[in-house]
């Protein structure tokens, strides 16, 4: 039957082959260590080795965080910084790897999830607030205009406006952003600063006792005295300066890894794209530029363009165990991060009791 099949045909003609490679294998994917606590809302890391993957990272629902490589001795070693979006499921990341076939490689991290409660406020605005403010926000609508229309003006500064105001972030700190840290040790809150709302908080707009609007607040408020100097949260690059609705005033640093804090209803910016700045390094000073009601910083973190609670970021504790251990632990060193973890002479020293009771276990 082959022979018949296969018999040379005189009228065949030329012929045309095509070489190409059809690539079955997906690439390799291991997972090396990654945060085991999480909290929806909150931060975390992973690290991977891959092969023959085109892009690579962690997959959170429909979020995805590029890993960076270059962080460990071994090239194909990468590292991604993610976070469980708040305004999605908490579900578990899963590291992704990812050929130029579209073949896939997909390890789910193993995590549990710490208890996470998102608060509630309600913020009651006068009609003085409105009077003040609406002008600044809403240019075309005077500040002697009828309550009715002053309240239109802030539900449209507060939804499409709001919604402009993000989408600006969501692309500046999905942006470019440096493949090594700035940053080092906990980030730094604002000195003498009191916590004045919280992330995320989910706010209901009352008029007269009547629920208008509702909306995530998304940083977190600090109120210290009237113009206070604004420091970086830690060492960065300036990737933005200027006027951002809401927002008012707004400065956003990028840490590198994709990590960003931004500062908002400023008074005076003394910083410029571009620039790099140490810890604490002052960007400006407090103020109540756009959607606020009185002097006082709105501080945001954000992880790749999504909001993560800076509260773990300014806890030695939380960036020990959740960062500076999983990366330890897959042996990447990074100076001001790590250091504490990987060099255990640094660490101080565990107790030694002066004279030690014949191997009882100690029960605490
Ligand atoms: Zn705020």
């Amino acid at each position: 039957a082959r022979d018949s099949l296969w018999r040379p045909r005189p009228d065949r003609g030329p012929r045309l082959v095509q070489r190409f490679t059809v690539d079955l294998t997906p690439p390799t994917l291991e997972l090396r260590a990654a945060t085991g606590y999480l909290k929806h809302a909150g931060a975390g890391v992973a690290v991977y080795r891959t092969t023959g993957a085109s892009r690579s990272g962690v997959q959170v629902g429909t979020a995805f965080f590029p890993g960076v490589a270059g962080l460990a001795a071994d090239p194909a070693v990468l590292v991604a910084f993610f976070a469980i979006p708040y305004d999605g499921p908490a579900v578990a990341p899963s590291a992704l790897a990812e050929d130029e076939a579209g073949n896939q490689r997909l390890v789910s991290i193993p995590v549990t999830f710490l208890p996470t409660r998102f608060p509630k406020d309600v913020i009651r605005l006068t009609e003085p607030f409105l009077r003040r403010k609406i002008p600044e926000l809403s240019p075309q609508t005077l500040g002697t205009a009828p309550l009715d229309q002053l309240v239109a003006a802030f539900l449209q500064v507060n939804g499409e406006g709001r919604k402009d105001a993000e989408a600006k972030i969501r692309a500046i700190t999905r942006g470019e952003t440096a493949a090594k840290p700035f940053w080092t040790g906990p980030f730094h809150q604002q000195p003498n600063s009191k916590v004045f709302a919280n992330f995320p908080e989910e706010r209901t707009y009352e008029v007269e006792g009547k629920t208008i609007d509702t909306a995530w607040h998304l940083g977190i408020d600090l109120a210290s005295s009237k113009r206070t100097p604004i420091e970086a949260g830690n060492a960065g690059r300036v990737v933005f300066t200027g006027a951002n609705g809401i927002y008012g005033n707004m400065v956003i640093l990028d840490h590198g890894l994709g990590l960003f804090t931004l500062y908002g209803h400023m008074s005076e910016i003394g910083v410029k794209v571009g620039q790099e700045v140490k810890p604490r390094e002052p960007l400006g000073r407090s103020g109540e530029t756009g959607m606020a009601g009185g002097d006082h910083l709105h501080f945001g973190f954000l992880v790749r363009g999504v909001y993560v609670s800076p509260i773990e970021w300014w806890d030695p504790h939380w960036l020990r165990d959740r960062v500076a251990k999983p990366l330890a632990d897959a042996g990447v060193a990074l100076p001001g991060i790590t250091d504490g973890v990987l060099a255990p002479a640094s660490l101080p020293a565990a107790p030694v009791p002066a004279r030690r009771a014949a191997s009882r276990p100690r029960r605490r």
